[in-house]
Formats: structure tokens, C-alpha cells, sequence
């Protein structure tokens, strides 16, 4: 079986220039060609006029709760209180909608009673269209800590360590750790650190034990630092990080995923109370200047949406994007955040992220060029998953 966009733009993800007039050939779910267009129509499979798209990578959305419902106006209480089927027909909402905006990779960041793993496998079984999911089932909190809602609860070190042997028995891709309070929720005075560094150099090594990549929501200094030391593959949000901790981040290689999205979009809601309006905006001033530290500072860092949270849609990927160009990435590089460098943090480079040969197909056309004009991203004309066109306008 072979699909042909004919006389297209190609952005790689790889290189920094785009390629017009190309055809891209993709063969049994594969990328097998990618040539220069030649004046005769290829005749064999189906041929797809691309001439007016550019065509490039599918997106990777590095942090998102794909089974919280971001059109309730409480995600969290509705979960706890509706019957699970509900709760995953609204996540099967979520998963196609994220696909159909182009997202075919996504490291979900946790979910009560592991759902993400159902979520998961119902897509892999074909039953509903989504993206990849990478599923850590749930994040490891404390008691009491942020992300119960969508975590475990375990205290100390033999619980923790528990706790992490749990996802993994039960199918975790991945280790998710909160490692302090939220910002958003409780207030930037209420930065507070969660687990200690023993806990956190525990949970990191427990991961690896089982070759699993782990990371880490940290949003003051001191918990961004621990999780750094520990050497976690991401750190979440870094909110309210000094340059201290930003530097942490970088002396020990870690990426940051900024999650500025789920701020922005927050802030331009019309219901808002005027006191959390106060704090958000306080929030996102510092959270502007930690990611512009970050980028500074030469550390990697990777696009998301944070879903979940009321109002965080999948499709707004094209905003954080675009965000992390406003905060100093170049065009070129926030695409990356999203693709090839996205897939290096998720550890599945070798088959995503990128638009080369031998790699599988999950393709994305927009309109226009996004290397002049990130906000084509949000106008995804056409879908392919693994060389299935699943999605067209
Ligand atoms: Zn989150």
C-alpha cells in the first residue's frame, strides 16, 4: 500500500530549511521516499496533491491528562463522581480531538485509577482514533500532596518505592512524579517542595532499574533542583524557578517542559474571579521569566498542553508553540519542541518526530509554511498515523 503527497513542502524537523516542491512516498506505514517532485504524476498508489501544504511530522504533546475532561468546569470533582464508563467516553472525545489536530504522540502525565492505560490500549486495539499515548497510569503524589486527583498517594520510602513497582507491574511507559504543590492551584506563596531528595533519588532509580523514563512536576526552586540532581528526564512547569534552579536544569541536562499554554489560555478565560486573575497573571510573569531563563541558558525544552485542566483542549498544542517562540525559541526550534526533540525526550526518536526515511509514517499537512507562520499548526489539514490517513479537513 502506497500513498504519494505529491508536490509538497517538506519540513523535516531534522535540518532548518524546508524543501519545496517534493514528493513524499509512504509504504506500508512507512516513510520510503522523500524526492524531489519530477514532472510526471507517479502512477502507482494513491497520489494526494499536496502542492498547496506543507507536509512534516506529526506533534508530540509532552504533557497532558488525556482522561480529565478540559470541557467540564471542574475536571477533577466530575472524574470522582461520575460512573468510569463516562469518564472514558470523555477521554475517547479527547484522544480524537488531539489526533485530529495533529497530535500523534502524547506523554500523558497521570490519571486516577491508571485510566490512561485503558485510554491507551483502546486506541492501540483500534476501537477509537487517537494519538500515541505513553501512559505513567498514575502520578506518584503524597498524601495530600498535589496530583491525588489524578495520582497515588504514598509516604516514605518503602510506599514510594511501592508505588512506582505498581505502575510498572500494571503496564507504566513511563514514571510521573509530583515533587511540590501547584502554583496555579494554591498560590505562588504556596510553592512548597513535596518529597525530599532521598524520596525523589529513589523513585529515579527505581525507574531506571526497569529502563523506564521518568519525570518530574516541580515548580518552586528547591523541588526543580532536587529533581534535577536526581537526574529525572523532564522537569514540569519550573513556575517559580530562580536562576539557580534553572542553572540545575542545565548543568544536569534536564529539558524542561515549560507548559506555557495551559497559563496563557487560563488567563484569556472571561470567568475568572478577580483575585485568581491576580494571581495568575503574578504566576505568569514569573513563569515567563523562568522559561526565557531556560532558553537563555541553551536548556532543551518541549511543547505541551497540560489537557485537563478546564478549558486546555488537546488541539492547543499550535499555542504552545507558538508561546515558545514568544519566549525566545526560534521558529524552527518550537516546531522541534514539538517534534524531533519532543520524541528524543520520549525516548521514541527512532520510529517519530521526524520526517526521514525508514521512519513511521505519522504525517501531518498544514496549510502555508510554518517555519514563516506557526499559527498554520493550528489549521492541520490532513492526519497520518502510521501511514493511515485518519484525519482529513
Ligand atoms: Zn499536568
Amino acid at each position: 500500500m502506497t500513498f504519494i503527497f505529491h508536490n509538497c513542502r517538506v519540513l523535516d524537523a531534522v535540518s532548518d530549511r524546508v524543501r519545496e516542491g517534493h514528493d513524499v512516498v509512504v509504504t506500508d506505514g512507512r516513510i520510503a521516499q522523500i524526492e524531489p517532485t519530477r514532472l510526471r504524476l507517479p502512477h502507482e498508489g494513491r497520489v494526494f496533491d499536496a502542492s498547496a501544504y506543507t507536509v512534516m511530522p506529526g506533534l508530540i504533546d509532552c504533557h497532558a491528562h488525556y482522561t480529565l475532561d478540559p470541557w467540564a468546569v471542574d475536571p477533577f470533582s466530575q472524574i470522582a463522581n461520575e460512573p468510569v464508563g463516562m469518564s472514558m467516553l470523555r477521554a475517547a472525545r479527547t484522544a480524537r480531538d488531539g489526533l485530529y489536530a495533529g497530535v500523534t504522540t502524547v506523554r500523558d502525565a497521570g490519571a486516577p485509577r491508571q485510566l490512561n492505560f485503558v485510554l491507551r490500549d483502546a486506541i492501540n486495539a483500534g476501537l477509537i482514533p487517537g494519538p500515541r499515548l505513553l501512559a505513567p497510569g498514575c502520578a506518584i503524589t503524597i498524601t495530600g500532596g498535589h496530583g491525588m486527583t489524578f495520582g497515588v498517594e504514598a509516604d516514605g520510602l518503602v510506599e514510594l518505592q511501592r508505588a512506582v513497582r505498581t505502575q510498572m507491574r500494571d503496564g507504566a511507559d513511563v514514571i510521573k512524579i509530583v515533587a511540590s504543590e501547584a502554583a496555579m492551584l494554591t498560590g505562588p506563596e504556596a510553592g512548597v517542595e513535596e518529597l525530599s531528595q532521598a524520596e525523589i533519588d529513589l523513585l529515579v532509580a527505581e525507574a531506571r532499574r526497569r529502563g523506564l523514563r521518568i519525570f518530574s512536576h516541580a515548580q518552586n526552586s528547591t523541588s526543580v533542583i532536587r529533581s534535577a540532581r536526581a537526574g529525572v528526564d523532564s522537569v514540569e512547569h519550573a513556575f517559580l524557578a530562580n536562576k539557580e534552579a534553572i542553572s540545575a536544569l542545565r548543568e544536569h541536562n534536564i529539558t524542561l517542559t515549560p507548559t506555557l499554554a495551559v497559563v496563557q489560555v487560563t488567563l484569556e478565560r472571561n470567568d475568572l474571579t478577580p483575585a485568581f486573575r491576580e494571581r495568575m497573571e503574578r504566576i505568569r510573569e514569573q513563569h515567563w521569566w523562568s522559561c526565557e531563563e531556560a532558553i537563555r541558558q541553551g536548556v532543551n525544552v518541549v511543547a505541551s498542553t497540560d489537557c485537563g485542566e478546564p478549558c486546555i483542549y488537546p488541539s492547543l498544542l499550535w499555542r504552545d508553540i507558538c508561546l515558545l517562540h514568544d519566549r525566545g525559541l526560534s521558529r524552527m526550534d518550537a516546531i522541534k519542541a514539538a517534534t524531533s526533540r519532543a520524541a528524543e525526550l520520549l525516548g521514541v526518536a527512532d520510529h517519530v518526530g521526524s520526517l526521514q526515511v525508514g521512519k513511521q509514517a505519522d504525517l501531518i499537512c498544514v496549510p502555508g509554511n510554518p517555519a514563516d507562520d506557526l499559527t498554520h499548526l493550528g489549521q492541520v489539514q490532513l492526519v497520518m498515523k502510521a501511514g493511515e490517513v485518519v484525519y482529513t479537513r
